[in-house]
């Protein structure tokens, strides 16, 4: 009850901390060791971070002592490398599902490349158990669409996949030669009623989790296709899963509309300007913009501004009739465990802090 009213006052934006484990090789790399020595959990909602790497050594462990140089941050909550996927998903849950009640629901993933942004949201299509949160939540809002039969509603379903990069938007479900004539023209468009939407963005009617898993797919080839390093243009672009649903009751003749976004963030890595020249500068200016932009806007939201500067990026132009109003928003915060990556882990930290 406590955490219900503080999520009220709060308003409804929550911010999830995730730490992902050492991977096989690198744990092979720190000599079998998978210890973080420089993140510490406190309990389910706050991790400290040192910060003062050990000059003398590899490892953190002199630094146990948790004096100078170590920072608490505290989220709504914060998973440990062991958790799983199943795990993600059971707190995520009733916000997705919260579509089918008519709201409009935003989550994101923000992190450096590396961190587990596609990971927690995508996962591996491959195996069950490591499914992300996209099919988790289509799965269930599927699951729960069938029980709600029962008391007269039926709800239509369409999907939407894209990608903002350079302040461009691109279809990931477009096949290649749809994607050649239509590129040209996709704008993002205000009408009267004040939505937002993409000229020639295509939207495919789906009925079962099935669909997605092939939508999933299907984008995944258009970006290797369109790359020859997916990795490298995923990092540098924002990706938007779009469902929206449409709900009639035959029975109370009520209606609903909800819209749920999946955003995976380019990498948050910050990117020098100064080193750089050409397309590459304005990758970067371009991505530093859209991110610190999503954050001002996030931030403006919490603190109920009158001003909310949706219209500096694609990205919060596009998700703006989803952000703020009676919309709920969650924040993946996916730090990576490498001690190497400690700056940009506390970049990351800060940054989430500042939103929630
Ligand atoms: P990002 O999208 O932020 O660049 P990825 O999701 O691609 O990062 O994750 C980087 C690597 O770490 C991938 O090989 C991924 O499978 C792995 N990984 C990330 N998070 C986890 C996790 N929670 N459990 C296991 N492996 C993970
Ligand atoms: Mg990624």
């Amino acid at each position: 009850k406590l955490h219900n009213l503080v999520q009220e006052l709060k308003g409804n934006i929550r911010v999830f901390c995730r730490v992902r484990p050492l991977l096989n090789e690198e744990i092979k790399n720190n000599g079998g060791s998978d210890v973080i020595h420089h993140i510490s959990f406190m309990d389910d909602r706050t991790l400290e971070l040192c910060k003062s790497a050990d000059p003398n050594g590899s490892t953190m462990s002199g630094l146990k002592g948790r004096g100078a140089g170590t920072i608490e941050f505290s989220y709504d909550k914060v998973f440990q490398p062991s958790s799983t996927q199943a795990e993600v998903f059971e707190e995520i849950s009733q916000l997705a599902q919260s579509v089918l009640d008519g709201y409009n629901v935003c989550v994101f993933a923000y992190g450096q490349t590396g961190s587990g942004k596609t990971f927690t949201m995508e996962g591996d299509h491959e195996n069950e158990q490591l499914e992300g949160m996209i099919p988790r939540t289509v799965k269930h809002i599927f699951s729960t669409m069938k029980q709600l039969e029962d008391k007269g509603w039926s709800y239509k379903a369409e999907a939407s996949f894209l990608e903002i990069y350079n302040e461009t938007i691109r279809d990931l479900l477009a096949t290649p030669k749809e994607a050649k004539n239509l590129s040209y023209d996709m704008k993002l468009v205000d009408n009267k009623k004040n939505e937002h939407y993409v000229t020639n963005l295509k939207v495919v009617p789906v009925t079962c989790e099935a669909q997605i898993q092939k939508l999933l797919k299907m984008a995944q080839q258009q970006r290797a296709v369109a790359s020859t390093n997916m990795n490298e243009r995923s990092s540098r672009s924002h990706s938007v899963f779009q469902l929206k649903l449409r709900g009639e009751n035959t029975k109370t003749s009520d209606a609903c509309e909800g819209t749920l976004n999946l955003v995976d963030l380019a990498g948050s890595e910050r990117l020098k300007e100064s080193g750089s020249e050409g397309a590459r500068l304005t990758e970067t200016q371009s991505i530093n913009k859209s991110l610190s932009n999503l954050g001002n806007v996030i931030m403006a939201l919490g603190q109920k501004q009158s001003h909310i500067p949706y219209r500096n990026s694609k990205l919060t132009h596009l998700l703006q009739s989803s952000l703020g109003g009676n919309s709920k928003t969650l924040m993946f915060v996916n730090v990576s465990p490498l001690e190497m990556c400690v700056n940009e882990t506390l970049n990351s930290l800060r940054f989430a802090t500042k939103v929630n």
